[in-house]
């Protein structure tokens, strides 16, 4: 199958040579041999190592050096301990078939234990085949403007970086023939229709379907006017819907924009500000269904969603509109049940797509010529209807049955991809565990939670049964761990030499789950134990990672790697550059949030390469430098799970929760991402965590519903003349039940050539997610302070052209005004600043969890970011102690301020990462006693208090409350912190958050409003 947009007729001729071929193949290693591929029922990747039919060759990374003796040893759950080990055979190369070792090994037994290994490693690195040094800059770096004030938010070249094998980036019309994927071999994919094919007075055909009307530029009315607001300030701020003097009529109710009114009130002494008066979002973001009115055959905006839903006609108005251009897509978005996504399988017609496009089928086509043909609604060309794909017309010229078929009809499909599209059998559903053995690992008593939950999830692993599971432990040596289905218990083999890497045994460290699953249970059973008196502090990573991709070059899959340590040892080790607060202010400032060592991204683009996709769970107490290692996860689809100073009586279930649903959630393998656009647009910068393989495709080992991705959009003719802009996302991808799918998801959008149409149309959540991603990047090459001087300097500038559009002519003077689509803005651009990844100096925020905050945002799908810029604050105390047990009505949201908290009551606080319990000084101890059982006079240390349910009405009350929030996104379990008023951990865990506040060096909300309004006001 091809990759999407690289998709091209099944039979087209001429392979272009893969670079990514390793060893003798002279073709790639991905080719089928013929028709009689697909997966054999017995799903073992064994045979299909040894079939000679075309797997891939080992990974080309190169280990060279004199081989040393690894050690073979066997071990049982009675004594985990006391094992013996072997000395292993070599095997010469990993793709030399293997012979079964079995039984007693071969080797005279070495007396040994983990941690004293007689073979000391060396710590002398060891260079992988060197990839171009130039192309393994931070992209970031190269793809941020030098200078703060320059355009932060034009779209610029794609931001990843060039990698070995993907193809740098070139002017369109100057491509140079794609480079074949080692898995999809294919031309040079036309990802948009030659720019020259229309002329500018190109008119588009009329569309039959009957929503043609909003197509065409119809405009959904005005948002309602919103409740007035009114408060006074220092500054006497009024915050008001202002309507066009002269008079609108009756029925105009509605207006376009809203107003705060600034000037100082003469002889106010009032120092008490209204807060409560100003915009805060305080119901959940709406997800944009209004779109859905006018435009009924768009996905659903939770799959794609523009920061305008109207495409500004020229350049020059796009360059009025200032803030950023661009969509959000999250195309495995979960909804309701009832909303499921149609599958479509076309069946032996194949999937009917443009010939020239190469879009998809979708609703927004149209049927001519009797039926016979379809034009493309991208590109205009009329193709052909495929004789099984026929059918008559109505009387409006629209289909008869495109009511029953989803791909005429919805704006989301997935299609079945048919089989002549394949060149390798869809993989199946892969994991393999890097796991930190150290002491500190042990210590922190990660071993027994890691195992226990991998052990609990082994029956709802997708793709049951051809899930394929392996293990490698590690700390200053490599452990392997052979899971032969013959085997009655596992056995350990042991490899000191870090500086030349190879498998003993290549055929069994990734086996069949089912037919290995008792020698896994009992792997799993032992594993604590095996290392339980490990005083090992020495972390051989980098060499750990090299072999991890040895085992899993030949299917790919996921790479769940568990890290205590800073790595220490061989290729990769680390150095404690840590939080030095010299850096901090300097020009230099930004490196230590750019990873140190070019090993991994080498890395990365090898695991993306062979499919294979990194998460990251980092434990460690202390600098672990996530900058660097989380770059992993970054360019491979992965995702950063960080537990600082994690304990297992403290952490265990959130831990156990987000490892299960990371191994049990339906996850899309081997996949390829492109998002096509109508002629005159395209989308030029892509953010989140992928590898760019060309200009537009995004390459995603394994990608899920927890991850969304953003893009920016710029204009490449001087006008567009359409007056609709098409845009269709496009997922190939591998189901976890071995079909090959492409989840398509096509929408439309008005060309406008109104710039009050553009801002009355803005989508705050989408604009604050691309804005916070490019804001998160920019800060990989710029000091804190210059990007969020940078954010806020792009709102002022969308809120005086605002302002402009509408001051003469409604004589505005002194007043802030906004439209209602952006009143939330310049909140969460506050609360950006603000937040984890961006907010203050070195004090802070610890590097690493600024890091760590920042590979978060750059996954985050729109709700979730909103919450966090904009977290829930609840009160809760009434609700507990009220006689009903009915908990139907929705929690009220509070301003994120201190002059909400009472100090007799009961608050919680939900950022969607965690929970904070707020006590007021004089809470009823009563409720206190029957929630937490514990006495606060007696000043009780609550970092220690667990919640858990108790017997009494109170307390379950909470725990339903807690639960139904944590229901809202089941993609991270929120941890539960208490805390008392008045105490020193109530700073850093509550006060800090409350946005709206002054806080040490940041504007209160107020103070913010007032700002901007300043600035937009000048000149
Ligand atoms: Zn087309």
């Amino acid at each position: 199958m091809q990759p999407v947009g690289n998709e091209k007729p099944p039979n087209s001729p001429g392979r272009p040579a893969s670079p990514f071929s390793a060893g003798p193949h002279t073709s790639s290693p991905f080719i089928s041999s013929g028709p009689g591929f697909g997966f054999e029922a017995s799903g073992s990747m064994t045979s299909m190592q040894n079939s000679g039919n075309g797997m891939p060759a080992p990974p080309s990374v190169k280990f060279s050096g004199p081989p040393t003796s690894p050690y073979l040893s066997s071990y049982s759950t009675q004594d985990a301990t006391n094992y013996h080990q072997f000395q292993a055979p070599r095997f010469p190369t990993p793709a030399q078939p293997a012979t079964p070792l079995q039984g007693p090994i071969v080797g005279s037994p070495v007396t040994n234990t983990i941690g004293s290994s007689s073979s000391q490693p060396q710590l002398s690195s060891v260079q992988l085949s060197s990839p171009p040094q130039t192309a393994m800059q931070s992209p970031s770096r190269s793809n941020i403007p030098p200078l703060p004030g320059s355009s932060l938010f034009t779209p610029k070249p794609p931001a990843q970086p060039s990698l070995p094998g993907y193809p740098s980036v070139l002017p369109r019309g100057n491509m140079p023939p794609s480079p074949a994927d080692p898995l999809y071999l294919g031309p040079r994919p036309v990802s948009q229709p030659p720019l020259q094919t229309f002329s500018a007075a190109y008119i588009p055909p009329l569309h039959a379907s009957p929503y043609y009307a909003h197509q065409v530029g119809a405009i959904p009315p005005p948002p309602p006017i919103a409740t007035h607001l009114g408060f006074s300030s220092r500054e006497q701020i009024q915050f008001t819907n202002v309507r066009p003097p002269g008079g609108a009529p009756i029925q105009d109710l509605t207006e376009e924009f809203q107003s705060l009114s600034v000037g100082s009130a003469p002889g106010s002494h009032d120092p008490g500000v209204d807060i409560k008066s100003l915009p805060r979002p305080l119901i959940d973001d709406d997800e944009q269904t209004k779109i859905l009115e006018s435009y009924p055959l768009n996905c659903h905006p939770r799959f794609l969603r523009l920061t305008t839903h109207a495409i500004p006609s020229s350049q020059s108005l796009l360059a009025r509109w200032h803030l950023p251009l661009g969509a959000v897509v999250h195309p495995l978005a979960e909804g309701p049940d009832e909303e499921a996504v149609p599958i479509v399988n076309f069946g032996p017609a194949g999937v009917i797509r443009c010939r020239k496009c190469r879009i998809y089928i979708n609703p927004y086509v149209t049927f001519t010529d009797a039926g016979r043909k379809w034009r493309c609604n991208l590109c205009s060309l009329l193709n052909d209807v495929p004789g099984g794909y026929y059918c008559a017309l109505d009387a409006t010229g629209r289909r008869c049955d495109a009511d029953q078929r989803p791909e005429l009809s919805k704006g989301s499909v997935e299609f079945v991809a048919p089989t002549e599209y394949m060149v390798r059998p869809p993989m199946p559903p892969s994991y393999f565990f890097l796991i930190d053995v150290s002491v500190a690992a042990v210590q922190c008593g990660l071993l027994e939670i890691v195992s226990k939950t991998i052990k609990s999830c082994l029956d709802e692993f997708p793709g049951f049964p051809r899930s394929q599971i392996g293990f490698l432990t590690f700390d200053s040596t490599l452990h392997f761990h052979n899971l032969q289905s013959s085997l009655t218990q596992p056995q350990m083999m042991v490899v000191a030499d870090l500086d030349d890497i190879f498998l003993p045994l290549p055929d069994d460290l990734l086996v069949n789950l089912s037919d290995s699953r008792h020698v896994v249970d009992v792997f799993l059973d032992s594993l604590p134990n095996m290392f339980q008196d490990n005083v090992n502090v020495e972390s051989a990573f980098g060499p750990a990672l090299k072999a991890a991709l040895m085992v899993m070059s030949q299917i790919g899959g996921k790479l769940l790697i568990f890290q205590s340590t800073l790595p220490s040892l061989g290729v990769g080790h680390l150095r404690l550059r840590g939080d030095d607060p010299r850096t901090y202010g300097t020009d230099k400032e930004h490196i230590l949030r750019t990873p140190e060592d070019p090993f991994y991204k080498q890395m990365a683009a090898e695991f993306t390469k062979y499919h294979i996709s990194v998460d990251l769970y980092a434990f460690s107490e202390k600098y672990f430098d996530i900058a660097s290692l989380g770059s992993l996860a970054k360019y491979t689809g992965g995702q950063v799970y960080h537990y600082p100073s994690f304990q297992a009586v403290t952490h265990k279930e959130k831990f156990r929760y987000e490892l299960a649903r990371d191994l049990t959630r339906e996850t899309a393998w081997e996949a390829v991402l492109r998002v096509r656009c109508g002629k005159g647009v395209r989308f030029t910068t892509y953010h989140g965590h992928f590898m760019l393989r060309s200009t537009d495709l995004l390459a995603l080992p394994a990608v899920d519903c927890d991850k969304a991705f953003a893009m920016q959009l710029s204009l490449e003719d001087t006008l567009l003349t359409t007056k609709t802009v098409y845009f269709q996302v496009a997922l190939l991808y591998t189901s976890s039940s071995g079909e090959r799918r492409i989840r398509v998801h096509t929408a439309a959008a008005p060309v406008i050539a109104d710039l009050g149409e553009m801002y009355r149309q803005a989508d705050t959540g989408s604009i604050v997610l691309l804005m916070s991603r490019l804001a998160i990047e920019n800060a990989l090459s710029h000091k804190l302070e210059e990007t969020r001087q940078l954010m806020q300097l792009k709102l002022v500038k969308s809120l005086k052209e605002y302002r402009n559009l509408y001051i003469v002519q409604h004589r505005l003077g002194g007043r802030l005004i906004f439209p209602e689509s952006l009143k939330f803005l310049p909140l969460y651009i506050l609360s950006l600043c603000k937040s984890v990844a961006l907010r203050g100096g070195y004090a802070d925020a610890s590097l690493d969890e600024r890091c760590a905050a920042g590979y978060t945002m750059m996954i985050s799908p729109i709700r979730r970011m909103l919450k966090l810029l904009y977290p829930g604050l609840y009160r809760i105390d009434e609700i507990l102690t009220a006689d009903t047990e009915n908990l139907d009505e929705p929690l009220k949201k509070l301003a994120l301020t201190a002059q909400c908290l009472d100090v007799g009551g009961l608050y919680l606080y939900d950022d969607g990462f965690c929970f904070i319990i707020w006590l007021g000084r004089t809470v009823s101890s009563v409720l206190v006693n029957s929630i937490f059982e514990v006495d606060l006079s007696s000043f009780p240390d609550l970092s220690r208090v667990q919640l858990h349910e108790s017997d009494n009405k109170v307390s379950r009350k909470l725990m339903r409350i807690l639960k139904d929030l944590r229901a809202k996104d089941p993609s991270i379990f929120q941890l539960c912190w208490i805390v008392r008023q008045g105490e020193p951990r109530e700073g850093y865990l509550l006060l800090s958050n409350l946005i709206e506040d002054q806080t040490s060096g940041t504007s209160s909300y107020v103070d913010w409003i007032l700002q901007i309004y300043r600035q937009s006001q000048s000149s």
